[in-house]
């Protein structure tokens, strides 16, 4: 598989909006009508309070739904979260690692692992978020920061081959700040994932698809989709508006 052969994906994180239940589906509603017949996959990833409502008004669209998080078990004594089980006939996709759950949440390159390894194994995709926070870009860490959490992400899976698996690099720097990185900074993150990716299973890599995450607008969404190793966005703020989303989505065709 190559960058033609791989279908771009264009995510919608909405992290914690909107607040309101008959925002979220109008919102829901306003991006299946927005991106309706445009090629790319389509994802949207509400709150999970709004999960089971989103995706029955998405049911019949072509956009897909995803969940923000996920516990690695199937039940047990977890206060307030939710397991791949329950996600399983209702999302088809979990973001995993973002850096608001690495920083806020605690979530470990270990706890990562675990989580992929789980939602592969429930028929789940999961968006494995990586990238380098703004000192360790400053301290030349770049690479290394990706080569570590990439590695422990994908440690637990048997192969690459089947898994679904898609990759956000996202560099902490870059994301809700309006300073987005260059195309070129992103192609470079993107090769240096695959080649990892590569090293970890030469059949599955070139089927895993590797997004772009940071301040994507409509009007610089291009330049990102147009590097051979960058096959989509997965997008926060622009999100939130179904123009500007679908705007993203257009330029990923
Ligand atoms: C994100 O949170 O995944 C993200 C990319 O946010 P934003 O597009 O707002 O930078």
């Amino acid at each position: 598989m190559t960058a033609s052969t791989r279908r771009p994906v264009v995510i919608g994180n909405w992290k914690m909006h909107p607040t309101d239940r008959d925002s979220a589906l109008g919102l829901a509603r306003a991006v299946a009508q927005a991106t309706a017949g445009i090629s790319p996959e389509v994802v949207v990833c509400p709150p999970a309070i709004w999960l089971v409502e989103v995706a029955t008004v998405l049911h019949g669209t072509e956009v897909g739904v995803g969940a923000q998080t996920m516990h690695a078990e199937e039940s047990g004594a977890f206060t307030g979260e939710i397991s791949p089980l329950m996600l399983a006939g209702v999302a088809g996709y979990v973001i995993l690692g973002h850096s608001e759950r690495r920083l806020y949440d605690g979530e470990t390159d270990e706890g990562v692992a675990a989580k992929v390894a789980s939602a592969v194994a429930h028929g789940l995709v999961p968006i494995a978020a990586i990238g380098e926070r703004a000192e360790q870009r400053s301290d030349g860490a770049t690479e290394r920061v990706i080569e570590r959490q990439l590695r422990a992400a994908i440690s637990r899976l048997a192969r690459l081959e089947g898994s679904g698996l898609v990759v956000a690099y996202e560099p902490v720097w870059a994301i809700g700040t309006g300073d987005a990185a260059s195309a070129a900074d992103a192609q470079a993150a993107a090769a240096l994932i695959r080649g990892l990716l590569r090293e970890a299973d030469p059949g599955g890599a070139d089927e895993v698809r590797i997004l772009y995450g940071g301040s994507v607008a409509p009007a610089l969404a291009e330049v990102y989709f147009s590097q051979p190793d960058v096959d989509g966005a997965l997008v926060g703020g622009a999100s939130l508006d179904a123009d500007s989303f679908a705007a993203i989505v257009r330029a990923a065709a």
